[in-house]
Parts: structure tokens; C-alpha cells; sequence
């Protein structure tokens, strides 16, 4: 059963004080027991019963004292209910005894007994209100046994005076239980701001905790950021400057210039990485699921690093598989590329093995990529998730990898709704696994290698591009024409109404997201469809080129499979997208509906691979 937490705290703190009173409460007692036996020294009225019910009282008080030092020396072994049931049963056994012993006062032949009782039972009760008054069942349970009996003995009297003491005390009765229950509300109110400032401050450290590491991590994101952006710009300087020495061979020039492309094309491929990064953190990175070959997946991705392997006299193992499977290929793609490229580095010699394990798991199974490498030190598993973390590369040399594979590929993974999964022993190898959903062999989406091979899918396309940026206007109208395209370059949404007035239909629309004159491009692209639309084509696609990253709007762009590629977006990725868009269409109405408005919108803007 559970214990709402505040009750919890309070039944915590109601076991403290009531047991805290205890050890006092049995001295009290005992000084109790001797002034209430005192009186009647001289003449004891039934002496065996008035003897029983008083061992009875020294009993039961040293039984309540036991208690107290069990509670003390084992608090965990019971609730704190339980604790408080168990004191409560202790009052009873106390506070019978004195409570009923005033029966022998009206026995006895001397007539102030009865009100010197009477007295010491209040002296009681109000020790009871001090110290048992904060909770019910030990409150009542005391406090009428102190002193109902005695109210009903002095009412049996039938005279004036005692009716009279029998009502003051009837109406101290209730008024005290009043009072108790004004004292237990404050007692809870107490201990309920109690445990809020507490949460209230554990929460505090815990998020200071939180924003104390994201400051480090930001601290050695930028440390290792900067370093491994700065070198590759330095050597640029630096030979960029030496192309204006006039002693310099034709052949040194030529070198020279190869250097400066290979650290630009570093650069270039490390800003990439950044960026995919930052836009998977972001959250505007989409997942478009189909159902597909896993075979068709792993020939791809195994043909790009068996060469890689080979060369290192390492075997590349796929394991066969007839699975289909429900997921984005093209995140799929790019995490399978990251982990057997980390397997092929972190290998020297032995094997390395891809394939997929249903597990006895109806709903999918598990993709594993295995090496016989150097494997991972305990200590290292956690840290080499965080961006720019290498284990092996203190100098950080830029050809050893700049530590954001995993960090993507666990981001990845995440999106993809599974978590990554590592097992790994120093010399033994690592083994990086993640689930994936079985996919239906009779939605399958035509084989998704035919994308890229589609040179005919770009012949004789008309292509609209809107963009207020001259010079990227030229860039895209030179790619598509030597794509076999018919291209319009326009600079604003205007000029491209009046292109499709002029009669030019396009097969395809990319347009830049923020456009002069305040125009976003979503508002450009949505205008273009309404106009394409009231000319009869009602099937175009869209894309919007961004190099904004967090925008609202783009998150809700995203949201609603708006396709989005961010800049800079190679050529390769361009075609790519296209290919896949164009092919959209050619689904089946049962396929549209399977993967939602998504697909025929949308493409991951993330688009392919890590090389774009
Ligand atoms: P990179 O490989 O670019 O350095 P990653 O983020 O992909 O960056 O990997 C981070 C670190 O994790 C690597 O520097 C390496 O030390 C360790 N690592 C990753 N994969 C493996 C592997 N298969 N075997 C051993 N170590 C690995």
C-alpha cells in the first residue's frame, strides 16, 4: 500500500513526540500510582482488588516503558502507524487502571476521596492533552479512560454538588477534545510546511546539481569545440599565406591548395557534426518510420566499410536477415555508419559483426554491432556519450575523430524511441546494441536503394527556388540545370505566383525560410500550393532551407511534417530528399495513411548519412 508522503511525514513526526514524552511519562506515573495509593494506606477498600488493579497500573507503566526502548532501538522494523496503534494500546493499559481506581474512592468511607481522585485524574488528563493530544486514537483512547468513569460516578451521587463537579467536568470532557482538535490541525499544518520548505529545498540543490554539471559540460563542450575548430582554420591561415610565396614551386602551390581543401573539407565535415547535433537537441530532427528490408539496410551500410575493414585485415561480418522492420531508415542508416566506423577505428585485429536478434520478442528484436577491439574501460561507458569525449586521444587529433559519433548515435537511437545499449570489457571488444519495431512485410515501400540510383527521376523536372539571396539562387539553378532540370529562380514569393501565372508548374518547390519583406517561407511555400492548387496540382513537393535552428515556428513546422532541410545542405542531401519526395506520391492510399501526412510532406531534414 502506498503512503501519501505528506501523511507519511506527519505519522514520522507523531511517533517522535509521542514516544518522545515516555521516559518523563513513566516517572509521572510511578509518583501517580504512590500519591493515588497514599490516601487510602490506612483503609483500603477491597484491599485484593484495589492491590490487583494498582499492579496492574505499575505493570502496564513499566510495559509502556519497554516499548519506548524498543521504538528507540529498532524505529525501521515497524511503520510509523503501526508505532502509533502500538502506543495507543499502551494508553490503554495505563490510563485504565487510575481511571476506573475511582470506583475505590466512592467505597471508601472518608468523603474527600472521591474529589482528591478527582484531581489527580485532571492533573493526568492534562499531562494526556500536553503529550498525546496530537493524535486521535492516543488522545481519546487516554482521555476516556481518565475520565468518563469518573464523571459517571460523581452524576450516580444524585447530590447537588457532585451533579455539579460531574458537569464541569463532563463539559471539560468536551471542551478539551475540542481543543485537541485544533491542536492536531496546527500540528499538521506544522509539519506540512515542514515537508514543502524540505522538497522545496531538496529540489533546489537537485537543480542546482543539474545547472552546476551542464555548466561544466558547456565548459569542456567549448574547450573541445573551440580546439578542434581552430586547428584546421590555423593551418588554413597558415597556408593560405604560404600561396603568396614568389619562390614557391607550381608543384608546392599545388599542394599547398590540396592541403587547404582537405582542412576545409574537415572543417566542413565537423561543422556538420555540430550542427546535426545541436539540431537534434533541438528537436525539430524528424522521424519518418516505413516499413523495410533490414537486409537492404545492412548491404548498404556494410558496403561503405568493408573496404575500410579489409584494409585493415579485419572481417566484416553481416549477419543475414529476413526482417522487416518498422523505423526511419535514414536515422537507422546513420547510426549503423557511426557504430561500425567506431568498430572498424577501435579494432586491430579479430572481427567485427552486424545482425539483428528478435530474441523471442513478437513486437521486434535488436540490432547489435560487435568488434573484438580494444574495448571500453568501465569508468570510460557513461563519458563517451558526452559530445567531444575520447578515451584514446589526449592530443585530439583531428584524424582520430572529434568524439560526437556516440553522442549522435545515442540521440539517435533516442528518437527513434529506443535507448543504446553498451557492453564492453578493455581487450575483449564492446558490443553497442538498440531494439527496433518489427515491421509488415506487406507494406514495404520499394526498396529504398533505388532512391539514390533514381538519375531519372531528376531528368525534365521543373523546380521553383525561392530564394532573396542572389548568389544561392545562381548555386541551385546551375545544380538542378546540370541535373537535367527546368529551374525558375525567384527572389520572393510575388515573382513566384507570377512564374505559375505565367504557366510554369513545378514538380517541385524549395524555398528559403526567412525571405525579405518579412515573408516567412512557410507563408511563400503555402501561397505557391494554394496557387498550384486552383491550377489543378494538387500533388507538389515542398521544401523549406533553413539555417535557423530553434525557432517556435520551426518546431511546429516540424511537428506537423513540414519538410525542412538545414543549411548547409550538400548536394548530394538535396537530390536525395527530392528523390525520396518525388517518390512519395507512388504509395498506396493504405501506406499515406500508415505513416500520416508525414511522408508525403515530409523528408528528415537530417537527411542521409553523415557524408550528406
Ligand atoms: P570518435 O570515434 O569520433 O572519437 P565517438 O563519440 O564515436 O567519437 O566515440 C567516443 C569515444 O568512445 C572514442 O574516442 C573511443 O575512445 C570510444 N569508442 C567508441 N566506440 C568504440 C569501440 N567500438 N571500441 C572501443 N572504443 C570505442
Amino acid at each position: 500500500m502506498r503512503v501519501d508522503p505528506i501523511q507519511r511525514a506527519i505519522d514520522e513526526d507523531l511517533v517522535r513526540v509521542l514516544y518522545a514524552q515516555d521516559p518523563i511519562a513513566f516517572f509521572t506515573h510511578w509518583f501517580a500510582i504512590t500519591v493515588l495509593v497514599a490516601p487510602y494506606w490506612t483503609n483500603i477498600p477491597h484491599p485484593q482488588l484495589f492491590a490487583a488493579c494498582f499492579i496492574f497500573y505499575g505493570l502496564a507503566n513499566c510495559a509502556g516503558l519497554v516499548l519506548w526502548m524498543c521504538q528507540r532501538r529498532w524505529p525501521d522494523t515497524l511503520q510509523p502507524r503501526v508505532w502509533i496503534y502500538l502506543h495507543a494500546v499502551r494508553n490503554v493499559l495505563l490510563y485504565a487502571a487510575p481511571g476506573l481506581s475511582i470506583w475505590f474512592s466512592f467505597q471508601s468511607a472518608q468523603t474527600d476521596l472521591p474529589l482528591l481522585h478527582t484531581v489527580m485524574l485532571l492533573t493526568l488528563a492534562a499531562g494526556v492533552f500536553m503529550s498525546n493530544g496530537f493524535d486521535v486514537i492516543n488522545f481519546t483512547t487516554s482521555i476516556a479512560f481518565l475520565l468518563l468513569p469518573t464523571i459517571a460516578m460523581h452524576f450516580g451521587v444524585h447530590t447537588f454538588d457532585r451533579t455539579l463537579i460531574a458537569s464541569v467536568l463532563a463539559f471539560f470532557f468536551c471542551a478539551i477534545n475540542v481543543y485537541s482538535v485544533s491542536y492536531r490541525k496546527l500540528f499538521q499544518r506544522v509539519v506540512q510546511a515542514r515537508v514543502d520548505q524540505q522538497t522545496l529545498a531538496e529540489s533546489l540543490a537537485e537543480q542546482k546539481l543539474v545547472a552546476e554539471e551542464a555548466n561544466l559540460a558547456k565548459t569542456r563542450f567549448f574547450a573541445a569545440a573551440s580546439h578542434d575548430l581552430r586547428q584546421p582554420l590555423h593551418a588554413i591561415g597558415l597556408l593560405a599565406a604560404s600561396l603568396n610565396d614568389p619562390e614557391a614551386t607550381r608543384a608546392q602551390h599545388a599542394k599547398t591548395v590540396d592541403y587547404i581543401v582537405n582542412n576545409v573539407e574537415a572543417l566542413n565535415q565537423l561543422f556538420n557534426q555540430v550542427l546535426d547535433l545541436a539540431r537534434l537537441e533541438s528537436g525539430v530532427a524528424q522521424v519518418i518510420p516505413m516499413h523495410f528490408r533490414l537486409s537492404e539496410l545492412f548491404d548498404r551500410v556494410g558496403n561503405q566499410y568493408w573496404p575500410q575493414a579489409a584494409a585493415k585485415g579485419l572481417a566484416l561480418r553481416i549477419a543475414p536477415t529476413p526482417a522487416v522492420i518498422h523505423g526511419d531508415p535514414v536515422l537507422l542508416e546513420r547510426i549503423l555508419s557511426n557504430l561500425l566506423s567506431n568498430a572498424v577505428r577501435y579494432t586491430e585485429s579479430g572481427a567485427i559483426w552486424m545482425g539483428y536478434r528478435r530474441a523471442g520478442r513478437a513486437t521486434g528484436g535488436h540490432i547489435e554491432v560487435r568488434d573484438s577491439g580494444i574495448g571500453i574501460a568501465p569508468d570510460e561507458q557513461e563519458r563517451i556519450f558526452e559530445e567531444f569525449y575520447q578515451v584514446t586521444n589526449p592530443q585530439r587529433d583531428a584524424r582520430q575523430g572529434h568524439g560526437l559519433g556516440l553522442p549522435t548515435v545515442k540521440r539517435l537511437v533516442e528518437l527513434h524511441g529506443s535507448a543504446l545499449r553498451l557492453r564492453s570489457a578493455p581487450g575483449r571488444g564492446s558490443v553497442f546494441r538498440f531494439s527496433v519495431e518489427a515491421g509488415d512485410a506487406a507494406r514495404i515501400v520499394a526498396g529504398f536503394n533505388e532512391a539514390a540510383s533514381g538519375a531519372a527521376a531528376m531528368q525534365g523536372r521543373h523546380v521553383l527556388c525561392i530564394d532573396d539571396e542572389p548568389a544561392i539562387l545562381e548555386g541551385l539553378k546551375s545544380l538542378f540545370g546540370r541535373w537535367g532540370c527546368t529551374v525558375r529562380g525567384v527572389p520572393d514569393e510575388a515573382l513566384a505566383l507570377r512564374a505559375i501565372d505565367e504557366g510554369f508548374e513545378p514538380d517541385a518547390v524549395l524555398c528559403d525560410y526567412q525571405l525579405a519583406n518579412h515573408r516567412s517561407g512557410a507563408e511563400a511555400l503555402a501561397a505557391v500550393r494554394d496557387a498550384l492548387h486552383r491550377r489543378g496540382r494538387a500533388q507538389v513537393v515542398t521544401l523549406l532551407i533553413t539555417g535557423d535552428m530553434a525557432s517556435a515556428e520551426l518546431h511546429a513546422l516540424a511537428a506537423q511534417g513540414i519538410p525542412v532541410l538545414h543549411k548547409p545542405v550538400t548536394a548530394a542531401r538535396l537530390r536525395r530528399t527530392l528523390e525520396l519526395l518525388w517518390r512519395q506520391p507512388e504509395l498506396t492510399q493504405e501506406q499515406l495513411t500508415e505513416v500520416g501526412q508525414g511522408v508525403v510532406q515530409a523528408l528528415p531534414q537530417a537527411a542521409f548519412g553523415r557524408q550528406g
